[in-house]
């Protein structure tokens, strides 16, 4: 059985303990590889290597660094079918999503900050007569950087970069549901030729080695993406120490079709933003409310395009969902249908897992569900599900389908489909969400700012946002006289 191993100051490692615990393959339920359960002994080595890479790292030339990491996108793009199939195998989404959007994003993320921080300058303002202004942005030190499972590689690569190319050293850790492709890279970080300590991957448990990496006191800034429960948590430690913090939440995302919406296309991309690596993603939309005028001709045909989706192990070129990441998430997405029908939901599709023939039977599949008639503040409409159910709701005005679609704790993205111009910066300028879509859904440009508001975080992402999180602004005033 393949061991997966830590990567500390430039080497491939067992944890100290020699501790491991079983990978699930989600697309047979059974165990492929072992992650080693790390704990703070592995961090002290990891804090030691980092403290003698910092000097050397933040004193290079943002040029020099910026090579290296170009580099590293560069050596994904040479193992692009390795990692797809990795990913696809250690999360059991469909290997053509891993192929088209998780491996290539990952790659796009190296390059994108590789090159960014070479445009990234600092402030001044100037005071008539008085003096100047400027300011300085230094790398912070050590930081930490902790991923969740449902796009492994995608969020990994979207925190470490950013840190990275800013000139920190970084501490890193995947989650334990999907550390494969994390591991992966420190291969790539020896290749691209990154200075021993600067990057560290250490696999484990959120409880131990993740919670190591919060309380460590060398560690100065935690970037965080995950559910809201974990972030109120990692922030609750973290805060009494003054550590810079990011926090990238849960949601409750809606999508919102006007009677006037381009028909077919909002009915294309909603079936996308409902299912989309089986309704994983912090973006997907999970209330979907169509105007009235529309609503039974957008739901029969919703449900009846949905309903033929097929349901497949992860190689399956033709499969539209896979396989659910676990069995306990399988069984936290089953016990929401049951919340549903609970509540006195319409159970429109779906509603079942999905047993495949051998070798996959044991596997974690779930067929895509949609209900109807539930009211816009029950409890099925205000949790995060995390999978492919969702909610279908009729609304009659512009004023009515706004209290409805803010009236959750969540405020992370939204999707409006509408022809008429005024009216879609009306609604978006009122929805109460980081991210705002319209007639669009997950088109990401990687400079703009990404993040939700209320439980859906703390703090941006992306572009300009992300090098200055991962900075320390000083301020030089210069008197003239
Ligand atoms: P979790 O919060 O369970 O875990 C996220 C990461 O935190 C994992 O690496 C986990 O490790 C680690 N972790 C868990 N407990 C602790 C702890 N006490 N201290 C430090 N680290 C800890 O989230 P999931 O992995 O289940 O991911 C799903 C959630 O992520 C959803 O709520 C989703 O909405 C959210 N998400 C938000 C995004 C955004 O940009 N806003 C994007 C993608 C997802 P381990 O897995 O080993 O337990």
């Amino acid at each position: 059985m393949e061991k997966l191993q830590n990567f500390i100051n430039g080497n491939y490692c067992v944890p100290i303990d020699n501790r491991y615990f079983d990978n699930i393959d989600p697309s047979t339920g059974s165990v492929y590889s072992l992650i080693p359960d790390s704990d703070e002994k592995d961090l002290a080595v990891a804090v030691s290597a980092a403290e003698l890479a910092f000097p050397i790292w933040s004193a290079m030339p943002s040029e020099q660094r910026s090579k290296i990491l170009v580099k590293f996108s560069e050596g994904i793009e040479k193992r692009m079918e390795q990692f797809v199939a990795a990913e696809s195998r250690d999360n059991g989404k469909p290997i053509t999503l891993a192929r088209h959007v998780d491996i290539p994003r990952a790659v796009s993320n190296f390059h994108f900050f590789a090159t960014a921080i070479l445009h990234f300058s600092s402030e001044s303002h100037y005071m008539e007569g008085v003096g100047i202004n400027y300011t300085t942005r230094k790398p912070i030190g050590i930081v930490g950087c902790i991923s969740p499972w449902n796009l492994p590689l995608y969020l990994f690569s979207w925190k470490i970069a950013p840190a990275l190319a800013a000139g920190n050293c970084v501490i890193a850790k995947p989650s334990e549901v999907t550390p494969y492709t994390a591991t992966m890279l420190g291969e790539i970080a020896v290749e691209a030729g990154l200075p021993p300590g600067v990057l560290t991957i250490l696999n484990g448990t959120g409880a131990k080695i993740g919670d190591a990496i919060v309380k460590h006191p060398k560690i100065k800034a935690i970037s965080f993406t995950g559910g809201t429960a974990t972030g109120e948590h990692i922030a609750r430690t973290a805060a009494p120490m003054f550590k810079k913090l990011s926090l990238e939440l849960g949601g409750k995302n809606p999508t919102i079709v006007f009677d006037d919406c381009d028909f077919e296309a909002a009915l294309k991309t909603t079936i996308m933003s409902s299912f989309s690596n089986q309704g994983q993603i912090c973006l997907c939309g999970s209330r979907i409310f169509v105007q009235r005028g529309i609503y039974s001709k957008f739901r029969d045909a919703f449900v009846a395009k949905v309903s033929t989706s097929v349901v497949s192990f992860p190689e399956n070129p033709r499969a539209n969902l896979g396989a659910i990441v676990s069995e306990s998430h399988l069984k936290k997405v089953l016990g929401y249908i049951d919340l549903a029908k609970s509540e006195g939901g319409k159970l429109l599709t779906g509603g079942n897992r999905v047993f495949l023939p051998s070798p996959h039977d044991k596997g974690f599949y779930l067929e895509p569900t949609i209900f109807e008639s539930l009211p816009y503040d029950c409890k099925t409409n205000q949790e995060e599900i995390f999978g492919p159910v969702v909610t279908i709701m009729p609304f009659d005005t512009e004023e009515e389908v706004l209290m409805m679609a803010n009236d959750t704790k969540y405020g992370l993205a939204s999707s409006v489909w509408t022809m008429d111009v005024k009216k879609a910066h009306r609604v978006a300028d009122q929805l109460n969400m980081g991210i705002v879509w319209v007639n669009a859904w997950l088109v990401r440009d990687l400079r703009t700012p990404f993040g939700g508001m209320k439980a859906s975080g703390v703090g941006r992402e992306g572009g300009l946002e992300a090098l200055r999180f991962f900075t320390e602004p000083k301020n030089i005033f210069i008197k003239y006289e």
